[in-house]
C-alpha cells in the first residue's frame, strides 16, 4: 500500500515538473504593455482634456497604457502665453504645456493629443493635413481633429513593442527634446 502511494506521489510530483517545463517554455507575450503615468494636478481645466486625449492613444494604440495619477512620468501643466509645448526627457516621459490662449484659438483637445504625441515619440509633421494629427497648428484654427492617423498611431505602438513597465524617468536633461511653436498665432497684434 505504501508502495503504491508512493508511486502516486512520483507520478504526481512527475506531472507538475511537466506542467512547469511547459510553462517556462511558454514565456509572457513580448505584447505586455508599458504604462505611462500621467499626472494633472497641475494641468488645471484640462485635466479633463488630458483624460480624454489618454482615451485616444490607449483606442488607437498597442503597446503601451496611458494611466491617470498612478505616477509621474508625464506631467500635465496648465500655462498662460508663450505657446503650448513638449518635452520628452526620454519616450514616454516628460511634460506638456497647455497655453490657455492657443487653447481659445485651437481645439484643446487636438492640441493635447498632438502634445502627448512627442512624448510619444512623433515629431512635427507641418503640412496642412487635418487628417494628420502631428500637423498642429497648421491645418488651421478650423481643424479640431484629435485622432492620429493610423500611421501615426502604427508608427507609436511599433516605438513601444518590446518594452517594459516604465520604473525609470530620465533625470538627464541633456537627452531633452523639446517641441514649441506647433501652433501659430492667429491673434492679430495690439499696439
Ligand atoms: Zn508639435
Amino acid at each position: 500500500m505504501t508502495s503504491r502511494l508512493s508511486r502516486l506521489a512520483v507520478a504526481l510530483v512527475a506531472t507538475a515538473g511537466a506542467t512547469l517545463a511547459v510553462t517556462v517554455a511558454n514565456p509572457a507575450p513580448a505584447s505586455a504593455a508599458m504604462t505611462i503615468c500621467y499626472n494633472t494636478s497641475q494641468a488645471g481645466s484640462f485635466a479633463g482634456t488630458a483624460n480624454q486625449a489618454a482615451s485616444i492613444w490607449n483606442n488607437a494604440t498597442v503597446n503601451l497604457t496611458l494611466s491617470a495619477n498612478c505616477g509621474s512620468n508625464l506631467r500635465i501643466y496648465q500655462i498662460t502665453g508663450g505657446g503650448s509645448y513638449a518635452v520628452r526627457t526620454s519616450l514616454g516621459n516628460g511634460r506638456v504645456y497647455i497655453d490657455t490662449q492657443q487653447a481659445a484659438q485651437y481645439s484643446p483637445l487636438r492640441i493635447m493629443t498632438h502634445e502627448i504625441g512627442h512624448i510619444l515619440g512623433l515629431p512635427d509633421n507641418y503640412n496642412g493635413n487635418c487628417s494628420l494629427l502631428m500637423s498642429g497648428g497648421s491645418a488651421g484654427t478650423s481643424c479640431t481633429n484629435p485622432y492620429p492617423s493610423s500611421a501615426e498611431a502604427s508608427r507609436v505602438s511599433n516605438l513601444f513593442a518590446g518594452t517594459r513597465i516604465a520604473t525609470e524617468r530620465s533625470t538627464d536633461r541633456a537627452g531633452s527634446e523639446i517641441f514649441r511653436d506647433s501652433w501659430p498665432s492667429t491673434l492679430t497684434p495690439v499696439g
